[in-house]
């Protein structure tokens, strides 16, 4: 979280906590960090931010999920508990812990579609991949090399933005500023 909101803050933008349903509801957009998707879930739930938070996403809330977040933003998540609750995002099919043992932590170099220059560094621990997008979701990155090259670990869908890797740890503030170009363009949208 703290690493999330230092990079939205370099940003430009105005990053806050949220904890409770009043907190949800005065946001222009969320980003859901790196964790245990399965704690995060049960946390959710307990904290009775689940269904405010699925409705939002419904009306359009703009959100970035990184790994744990990845999994949560999913409509279907492989691997993980009977219990764990799914946010419903981005239509797309999720893997939990997919890299496997050999590589189950990594870093590798991308080509995200949307981010010019360099490419983005990716760190990866204990990562999701995504098994299967439906039609409005566009596929930003994939693994270029190695055993688990061509694998999907960039997503877009309308305004959620879902990575399976931590650019909120590398210092390249890109990723973040492509999700906080998505929030401002969204909400200038509603206010117009
Ligand atoms: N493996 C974790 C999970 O299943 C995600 C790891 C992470 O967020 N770095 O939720």
């Amino acid at each position: 979280m703290r690493e999330h909101f230092h990079a939205l803050a370099a940003c430009g933008a105005e990053p806050v906590h949220v904890r409770r349903e009043s907190e949800l509801a005065a946001v222009d957009g969320l980003v859901l960090p790196g964790g245990e998707s399965t704690a995060i879930s049960k946390l959710l739930e307990v904290f009775g931010l689940l269904e405010p938070l699925r409705q939002r996403l419904r009306e359009g809330l703009p959100a970035y999920g990184s790994c744990a977040g990845m999994i949560l933003l999913a409509d279907e998540v492989l691997d993980t508990r009977p219990d764990a609750q799914s946010l419903s995002g981005i239509d797309m099919t999720v893997r939990r812990n997919a890299f496997g043992r050999q590589v189950d932590s990594f870093e590798t170099d991308l080509d995200f579609d949307g981010i010019e220059g360099a490419p983005v560094r990716a760190v990866f621990i204990r990562a999701p991949w995504v098994e299967r997008v439906g039609d409005g979701v566009r596929i930003l990155a994939t693994v270029p090399s190695g055993p688990a090259a061509g694998r999907i670990v960039a997503v877009r869908q309308g305004s959620v933005l879902a990575t399976s890797f931590h650019p909120e740890v590398t210092g390249d503030l890109r990723v973040h500023a492509m999700f906080v170009d998505i929030v401002r363009e969204r909400t200038a949208a509603r206010l117009a």
